[in-house]
């Protein structure tokens, strides 16, 4: 593989490959693009099968990243980091545990800044307690320590504002009274995303395969029904929110979509971002883009940089609404698929921000 053509294609700027021998750390730090400021994304741990499935996770997800942030309207780069290591063997070791992440820890705090870490799939809170002991380039640290904690009802309140945007776009009016919404996936985002919708009165439809969540909500909510697996894809409703998995945009399922809207919290909802995207534009189905609608995530911790408020990360992930909107505004203009509209707006940023940085002022 040559790695600096594999850089140059997607435009990375720098990766960083740590190894700790003594204490078993490998890992990856992919610096995609520090133009908007310093990049930033979770640490994710996995038992990568090759090296290289996990330099290409790790490029891939820095890029996601570079443009989450940049359409979200940060000041933030896109950067992502992977720890080859099974989570599992270390579940019940914190002692490895601590000493994998403080070492961790202390590679991240040797680029100054340059990559800002936090929690993603295999890491967790804890995790990132342990590599605030070393550096001071951590997000998503408890709100005991300073942090922002459970990003999860700031990401539900942007899926809720995005969903606004998409509505109006449909119907005519931001109103969710009396629409039918969907929701894959009753977690930590899902649920209070069953909050936000019951209070403006939309009819839910509900699926997990955990039944003890799905009763909870039903008991708590009213206007909310449970759904079977089987019938997710073909129900007809307004809205289908993925609020579980990636990938649920797919050929097995698309043709089964009833749906006139799609805007939910999952990463990665179209199996084949260019094969899948097309297809719902060609079918007329309005798609928020994952990475636009589920940025709250993302400004909740940019927010911890800034001294964390939660009303402050809320206001912000509030703008969501307006970024959709111009997302698909773009895409009915150009005729394009909503997910290359905001592709577009991403770079479109990122190049005029470039440009005003063309001259030293110290
Ligand atoms: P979570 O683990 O709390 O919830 C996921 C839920 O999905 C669980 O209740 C699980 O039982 C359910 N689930 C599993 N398989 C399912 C299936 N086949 N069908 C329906 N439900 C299924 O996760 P979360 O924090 O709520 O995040 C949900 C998704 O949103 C993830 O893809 C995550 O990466 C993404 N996301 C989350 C945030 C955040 O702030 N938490 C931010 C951005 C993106």
């Amino acid at each position: 593989m040559n790695i600096f053509q594999k850089m140059a294609e997607r435009g990375h700027e720098e990766l960083i490959f740590c190894s700790d021998d003594e204490i078993g750390l490998q890992a990856i730090i992919a610096i995609h693009n520090t133009v908007l400021g310093p990049a930033l994304g979770g640490c994710r741990m996995y038992p990568y099968k090759t090296f290289e499935d996990a330099l290409c996770d790790a490029v891939r997800l820095a890029r996601g990243m570079t443009y989450k942030a940049s359409v979200a309207g940060l000041n933030l780069g896109g950067g992502k980091s992977v720890i080859i290591f099974d989570p599992k063997v270390i579940k019940n070791d914190p002692v490895k545990r601590e000493l994998l992440f403080r070492s961790f820890g202390r590679f991240v705090q040797g680029l100054g800044g340059r990559y800002i870490t936090a929690e993603d799939v295999g890491t967790s809170v804890e995790d990132m307690e342990f590599v605030n002991m070393e550096t001071d380039y951590v997000t998503g640290i408890p709100l005991a320590l300073g942090g922002s904690g459970d990003p999860s009802p700031v990401t539900a309140y942007g899926v809720y504002c995005g969903m606004l945007a998409c509505v109006e776009k449909v119907f005519g009016n931001a109103s969710l009274k009396d629409r039918s919404v969907l929701i894959q996936g009753v977690g930590h985002v899902g649920k209070c995303l069953v909050d936000f919708l019951n209070k403006d009165k939309a009819k839910v439809f509900i699926f997990d395969p955990d039944k003890e969540k799905v009763n909870c909500v039903l008991e708590q909510y009213k206007n909310t029904e449970s759904v079977e697996q089987d019938d997710i894809y073909g129900l007809d409703v307004d809205i289908y929110a993925p609020c579980a998995l990636g990938a649920t945009i797919n050929d097995n399922t698309i043709d089964q979509f009833k749906f006139k809207i799609i805007a939910g919290c999952a990463n990665n909802q179209l199996e084949v971002e260019e094969k899948h995207g097309r297809l719902l534009l060609e079918k007329g189905i309005i798609y928020a883009p994952d990475f636009v609608i589920n940025s709250g995530g993302l400004i909740n911790v940019y927010s911890e940089l800034e001294g964390y408020n939660r009303e402050r990360a809320m206001g912000k992930a509030g703008g969501i609404r307006d970024v959709v909107a111009k997302v698909l505004d773009i895409a009915e203009k150009e005729n394009i698929p909503s997910y290359l509209a905001a592709n577009k707006l991403a770079e479109e940023r990122i190049a005029a921000i470039r440009n005003t940085k063309k001259f030293t002022i110290k």
